[in-house]
Formats: structure tokens, sequence, C-alpha cells
């Protein structure tokens, strides 16, 4: 058995990426794979950055649009005031190995047995939020695994396509999922799923959201996790980071 454990968005917060490492570690896990945006927002992007670097199990990781914005390839005028402010907060606080673990990022998706690993949309890796079924039925066709995983929107989400809709005659489903949820997903359809976030989740529960992935199976389970969202506030606060940012994380958006 293979299981992966399947995070995303963790946006520097270190101690939401402890809580989540350690609850999966309880039922094992033999990869993980990141769905971008290690940094961005939260108060430790360099801690977290080495929490990946260090793991004892292989990690697969794609760039997400933070990721890049704070290695400058992006215009931070395409962000909000208090987006920016951490993008250039976290800039300074960035080493150079940190630095150059981002750089090696990969800004296309990545493929691992059945599924596609990308952080946005198979269409536009980086920016693309697929947050309806007509964006999601558009990206069926730029993937050829029977599943792509994605992360970007902070919405732990499934958006089912039938098999018989090769020509998108048919719409494509969105399935809310509830907590604790194993779903086996082989059948005749294809999937993309969205783990949720760890770090900055927007679906009005505060707990770290992520997923695991039994491989061979195919069974995907779907964890919240209470993690103290105060700690994280209070090195935000430490660091001076914007207020907004601070606050969301208690209420989960
Ligand atoms: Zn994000």
């Amino acid at each position: 058995m293979m299981q992966a454990l399947v995070i995303s968005d963790i946006h520097a917060n270190l101690v939401a990426l402890d809580g989540v490492l350690a609850d999966a570690g309880e039922m094992g896990f033999d990869e993980v794979w990141c769905l971008g945006d290690v940094v961005g927002y939260g108060p430790d992007p360099n801690a977290c950055i080495e929490r990946l670097a260090n793991l004892a199990v292989p990690l697969t990781c794609v760039a997400g649009n933070h990721d890049w914005a704070v290695l400058g390839r992006m215009d931070d005028e395409d962000f909000n005031p208090e987006a920016r402010r951490a993008i250039e907060w976290t800039r300074a606080q960035l080493t150079a190995s940190s630095r150059r673990w981002l750089e090696n990022l990969p800004e296309l998706p990545l493929q691992r047995g059945s599924c596609t690993l990308t952080h946005g949309s198979p269409r536009n890796p980086i920016y693309e939020y697929i947050l309806t079924p007509s964006v999601a039925l558009a990206n069926f066709a730029y993937f050829k695994t029977p599943y792509c995983l994605v992360g970007h929107t902070h919405l732990p989400v499934i958006y089912y396509l039938p098999e018989d809709d090769r020509e998108g005659h048919l719409s494509c489903r969105a399935l809310a999922p509830s907590l604790e949820y194993q779903i086996a997903l082989a059948g005749p359809h294809r999937l993309i799923l969205n783990p949720g976030s760890v770090g900055q989740p927007r679906d009005g529960d505060p707990r770290a959201s992520y997923a695991l992935f039994d491989v061979d199976e195919e069974i995907w389970t779907y964890r919240r996790l209470a993690y103290s969202f105060e700690t994280t506030q209070a090195r935000m606060r430490a660091a001076d980071l914007p207020e907004r940012l601070i606050a969301r994380l208690a209420y989960g958006w």
C-alpha cells in the first residue's frame, strides 16, 4: 500500500503544517505531494521550507503563485495590499537556501501515477482558480490522467466528469466533501480534487485541511485538524503582518 499525504497552500503556517504532518503520521504516509504556495501570508516561511526539504519520505512539490511572487516572478500589483505586504515581508525573510529551494519548484504540472499535480489548474498552473464546474469542465482536456489534484482556491472540493462526457455535453458537477469522508475514486469518470488549505482555509472552517490518497486502492480521505491558530496569529503580530490576514485564520475565510 502506497499512501500519499496531499497538502496545499501551507502559506508559511508552521503550526498548521506540523500538526498535519503529525496527524497524518499516525495513519502513516509514504510520500508527500504538495500543490504549492508553501510561503506567503504566514510567519514562518523558512521553517516551512525546511520541514518539506527534510522530510523522511519523498516529496513532490509544484510552485504556486505566492511562491513565484516572493521570487519576484510576478508583478506585486497583482495582489491586494495585505497580500503584497506579506509577500514583501516574506521576501525579506528568505534565506539563500530557502530562495534556492523555491526557485527549483516546477511551474508545469507533474504526473504521479494516476494523478496530475498542479497549483491552480492544468490549463494555467500558476494562476487559474477552479471555482466553478464550468471552469473545471474546461480543464479536463488539459490532463491525461484519471485525476488532477489542484490547490489555489483553499477550498476542499471534488469536480466530477462522467466518462461518457468526452464531448463535454453533460455538465461537470462539484461535490462538497463532508468531514472524514472516504471516497473510492475509481469509476467511469475523471476527477479534479482539491485537498483544501493547510495554512489558511477559506471554507468557513478554521481547521487545517488536507487529504490522504491510497495510491493502490485509489481511496481519497479528507481530514480536518484543529491546530493552535492563536499561536500562528501571535507570531504574525510579532512580525507586524497585516491584521486582516491575522484575523481570518480564526474564521477560516
Ligand atoms: Zn494559496
